[in-house]
């Protein structure tokens, strides 16, 4: 058997038990980890004897292990009956994607060290040769980071950032590679565009500016989706005459290649639909909800210009 703790577990444990655990420790060869599901994960994954036993269902890793939900007989939590302790299974079900995210973005936003405070306000790089600044109205079209001590960061420049008012309807978007792999999340705010492509990330995301690019980026044209938040909720995505194109695979529809959206030609994306842009990178909109507000408390901002497309096409 092996022990993995994680090492919140020393902190929870009674002051007497605190100055054993270095020996128990070393006893029992436990293996610590500041966060256990990221060395229990990969460890069971590479075997499959292995049983673990939590009464975490990992909702938040089934992207990065899909086999969870293929072997929900190899995860067990435990019950106490009086002085005994039975096994029994820990739940593991499949799961669908919008939870998943959820959970998953729940936690990279607490890893991040980023309030919910943050979140709701529109950022400005105070660089003016930075590229978060170049964009339409100066702001910041991704999430800002947190350094060390918790200051929000342009994740560009890592300059300061100056709030700039609150943010209206946001919903969130994730962009992966073709196997699946999460390469960004980024926000859609009503009114302001974002378009992905390639080279200077000027008014959205720059593939190949990523810390990781995917594979085969160099297919992806320099203005190749846009993506607009309407005012009702919904997620317009409008190909801009890629060259390689971009496939909608609806939620429901049989798998496959899914169908090529006609250039410049709005479609709606829902909830469980994904876009595949040249075969490089897909994009889908998150299952994450934010709490913030429509905005009109602030009264500093024009409204932002608008591209010529809003009819709706029939993909
Ligand atoms: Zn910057």
């Amino acid at each position: 058997m092996t022990f993995v703790a994680d090492t919140s577990l020393r902190d929870r444990l009674p002051d007497a038990d605190r100055e054993r655990w270095p020996a128990l420790v070393e006893e029992w060869g436990v293996v610590e980890a500041a966060v256990a599901d990221e060395v229990i994960l990969p460890m069971a994954r590479d075997n499959a004897e292995m049983m673990v036993l939590s009464r975490d269902k990992f909702i938040d890793h089934r992207r990065e292990h899909p086999w969870i939900e293929d072997h929900p007989e190899r995860f067990l939590a435990w019950r106490m009956n009086g002085d005994s302790i039975a096994f029994v299974p820990s739940g593991v079900k499949p799961e669908p994607r919008p939870l998943v995210s959820r959970e998953k973005e729940a936690k990279l936003v607490h890893a991040a060290g980023l309030a919910t405070a943050v979140l709701r306000t529109r950022w400005s790089c105070g660089d003016p040769y930075c590229t978060a600044a170049m964009t339409r109205e100066g702001e910041l079209l991704l999430w800002p980071v947190a350094d060390a001590e918790g200051r929000v960061r342009c994740p560009f420049c890592e300059g300061p950032l100056a709030a700039i008012g609150p943010r209206r309807q946001t919903k969130q978007l994730v962009l992966c590679d073709m196997a699946g792999a999460e390469l960004l999340r980024f926000p859609i705010e009503a009114g302001v565009d974002v378009v992905i492509g390639r080279g200077r990330a000027i008014y959205g995301v720059g593939v190949d500016s990523l810390p990781a690019p995917p594979e085969r980026h160099g297919r992806i044209s320099r203005q190749h989706l846009l993506l607009r938040l309407r005012p009702d909720g919904s997620v317009m995505a409008v190909d801009l005459g890629s060259a390689n194109g971009t496939r909608i695979h609806r939620a429901g529809a049989p798998a496959g290649d899914g169908v090529r959206l006609e250039p410049h030609t709005a479609v709606t994306l829902g909830g469980h639909d994904l876009l595949s842009l040249a075969r490089s990178v897909s994009v889908y909109v998150s299952g994450q909800r934010f709490p913030v507000g429509d905005g009109r408390t602030w009264s500093g901002r024009s409204e932002p210009p608008r591209t010529e497309i809003e009819s709706e096409g029939t993909t």
